[in-house]
């Protein structure tokens, strides 16, 4: 009989956010995978579970998951846990899940505390549809590339972002981005100085460019998609002929810019005009 893998999760600030499931079941099993063994003692300690742990990173987990699922195949149980959070989430974990299910392994999710969901749940913000893209590129150039191409997108977004790193990023997204464009960092969900910030992009960046403990701790940024209310054909023909030969020159933040300018028309008309515009190859 083969034992079975557990993906727990595990809490993201607060240590009340264990469920009693994922302490029953980590008290149960033969053996613990974590990321980091000595993060996730403490945690264990806590509770009262003392388990054997086998750790288990992303400089690793290429090679021990085999090792891993030799024991399960072997009649062992298994728990997979992350330093916070939920595995696989921006997280170790999918040479491990994806090895037990090729071996037929019956694998099952504790599930808890995700700071991704945490956030949505928070925002404000649709979430029937919602892209995460986990961490963003660390060079400013790779950024602003992907902002670009994120300005389409007409669903809300996420992404995760360091303490080191939040400003430069949100700094890099006003470049491509209207300022008026309505996002909200969580901070430090669930911990004691949690702070959820919902504004106008230029506004929240200004709150981190001026406060200090806003560039300290864990984030989330949350992103509205883009109003498709409007339509281009709100133009005139003359507006459209202008921002059409601005987006051939420039880049759609400037074309919009320079649009206003010229034509004296409202800057989130010209944008999803721009937008659309973009969509349809027309620019
Ligand atoms: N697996 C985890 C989860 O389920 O949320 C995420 C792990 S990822 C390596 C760590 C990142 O998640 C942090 O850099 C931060 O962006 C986000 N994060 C984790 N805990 C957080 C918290 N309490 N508040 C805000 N963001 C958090």
């Amino acid at each position: 009989m083969y034992g079975k893998l557990y993906v727990v999760a595990t809490p993201i600030g607060n240590l009340a956010d264990f469920s009693f499931r994922a302490v029953e079941i980590l008290k149960q099993v033969d053996l613990i995978a974590a990321e980091d063994t000595r993060h996730v003692r403490m945690l264990l300690q806590h509770y009262g579970i003392n388990k054997p742990l086998q750790s288990l990173h992303q400089h690793n987990e290429d090679h021990a998951s085999q090792g891993l699922v030799d024991k399960i195949r072997d009649g062992q149980s298994l728990a997979l846990v992350s330093d916070a959070g939920t595995p696989m989430i921006s997280d170790p974990g999918l040479p491990l899940v994806k090895l037990a299910r090729q071996h037929g392994i019956e694998v099952s999710p504790i599930p808890g505390a995700c700071a991704l969901i945490a956030a949505l749940s928070v925002a404000g913000l649709p979430t029937s549809r919602f892209s995460f893209e986990g961490f963003l590129p660390r060079t400013g150039s790779a950024r602003r590339s992907f902002f670009e191409h994120k300005l389409a997108d007409s669903s809300t977004w996420a992404f995760y972002e360091s303490s080191h790193r939040i400003q430069a990023a949100l700094e890099d997204m006003l470049t491509v981005f209207p300022a008026e464009h309505q996002i909200v960092v969580a901070r430090e969900i669930t911990k004691l100085h949690e702070t959820i910030v919902n504004d106008q992009l230029a506004k929240v960046l200004e709150k981190v460019q001026t406060d200090e403990n806003m560039r300290k701790g864990e984030f989330v940024v949350i992103v509205a998609g883009r109003e498709i209310d409007t339509k281009e054909d709100d133009l005139s023909e003359e507006q459209q002929r202008i921002l059409s030969l601005l987006l051939k020159e420039c880049s759609i933040k400037t074309a919009v810019a320079l649009a206003v300018e010229i034509t004296g028309q409202r800057k989130k008309l010209l944008y999803q005009a721009a937008l659309a515009m973009q969509d349809a190859g027309r620019a």
